[in-house]
């Protein structure tokens, strides 16, 4: 039996080892394995991630006998699409099912101005954040490194980026440095030149700042783009709205930030997301150009999002001005992000499922 896609669909009681989740190396040990030539693993992994294609049938450059002995005891696992969410603005969500059945979605971000693939690290978030609908859902379970560049294969093969490039920013479902080991794995398989070859310029790695990740990924050299979920200016503040703020505090977070070696002209990009009332004021503002002091840093306003069962408003547009030409005034660069795809649930914060127990 040479029909991968198949064994990849027969569940998570397969122990098979999933070649989507394998580097170039590791592929080219196996086939060595198995009587192939080292070549051969290259070959491979340039099906899969380069190509986008699964079922080891297609490889046609690959011997016959060689795939059928993969095929034994091996699989490609691949997301996959079970439903498809066109908003008025071009934004696409993909839900997308796993091989146990869970289910994340994965979205595509049209012109803004580059095209950009947001993605999910883990289903669900162990974070919390009290605005955040995932948060809602607490964390099922992490994803895999192949999970997590299958949904850039998918994406890239169903919306026509194969060949084209395109921006990554993992601020879909779950805390990356929380699952941290598979985040960077898949980054690697992203950024490989026998991949889809994105360039570590065009990712972006956003965290709620678990400062022992940050410091980890300091010494990375896949070095993804930094943003920091910030969203308050106090210990007492943070404390409320991001709880994990208790454990690595504001202070933490801030010295990490000051101590991570940025490249050349890269800044970190501070989100922070205005709740109606909460941490709108003018005085949040001026506490929150101090605290960017000295930093090369960049402020990215997020208004709420609003949904039923978060219990905080969405700030008039006049307020959200104000505050941002505080940050401009003491030039600090701001931009407000511009919520995209909020007619199909596909903007930041609204990325939930239910099916998940
Ligand atoms: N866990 C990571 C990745 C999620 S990124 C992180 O916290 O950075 C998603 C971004 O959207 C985060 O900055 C998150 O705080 C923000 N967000 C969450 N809920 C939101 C909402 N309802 N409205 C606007 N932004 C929200």
């Amino acid at each position: 039996m040479t029909d991968l896609a198949a064994i990849a669909r027969s569940g998570p009681a397969s122990t098979a080892v999933d070649l989507a989740g394998l580097t170039v190396e590791a592929l080219a040990a196996l086939v060595v394995e198995l009587g192939g030539k080292p070549f051969q693993g290259r070959q491979l992994f340039r099906w899969i991630h380069r190509r986008g294609v699964i079922d080891l049938d297609a490889m046609t450059d690959l011997p016959k006998d060689l795939r059928a002995r993969l095929a034994e005891q091996a699989v490609v696992r691949t997301p996959e699409v079970v439903r498809r969410d066109v908003s008025s603005d071009g934004t696409t969500k993909l839900l997308l099912r796993l091989d146990d059945g869970r289910e994340i979605e994965a979205v595509f971000i049209p012109d803004t101005p580059s095209q950009t693939f947001c993605i999910s690290t883990q289903v669900g978030c162990a974070m919390k954040c009290v605005f955040c609908l995932t948060g809602t859902m607490g964390l099922a379970r992490h994803l895999s490194a192949s999970e997590i560049a299958g949904q850039i294969r998918v994406l890239a093969r169903e919306l026509g980026f194969l060949d084209r490039p395109f921006n990554v920013v993992l601020m879909g479902m779950g805390e990356p440095l929380h699952n941290y080991d598979a985040t960077m794995a898949a980054l690697r398989l992203i950024g490989s030149a026998d991949g889809l070859h994105v360039s570590p310029r065009r990712v972006t790695l956003s965290t709620v700042g678990l400062v022992p990740g940050l410091d980890r990924l300091a010494g990375e050299d896949y070095m993804p783009n930094l943003a920091i979920s910030l969203h308050a200016t106090t210990e007492a503040q943070r404390d409320a709205l991001v709880p994990i703020n208790r454990k690595y505090s504001l202070s933490d977070l801030m010295a990490a930030c000051r101590r991570f070696p940025l490249k050349k002209r890269s800044r970190i990009t501070f989100e922070y997301v205005l709740l109606d009332g909460v941490n709108d004021t003018a005085e949040d503002a001026r506490r929150l150009v101090r605290l960017m002091n000295g930093l090369r840093a960049k402020v990215n306003l997020l208004p709420l999002n609003a949904a039923t069962g978060i219990p905080f408003g969405r700030p008039a547009d006049q307020r959200v001005d104000a505050f941002a030409q505080i940050l401009a005034n003491a030039h600090i660069t701001v931009s407000v992000r511009k919520s995209r795809g909020r007619d199909i649930r596909a903007a930041c914060g609204q990325l939930v499922v239910d099916n998940n127990n």
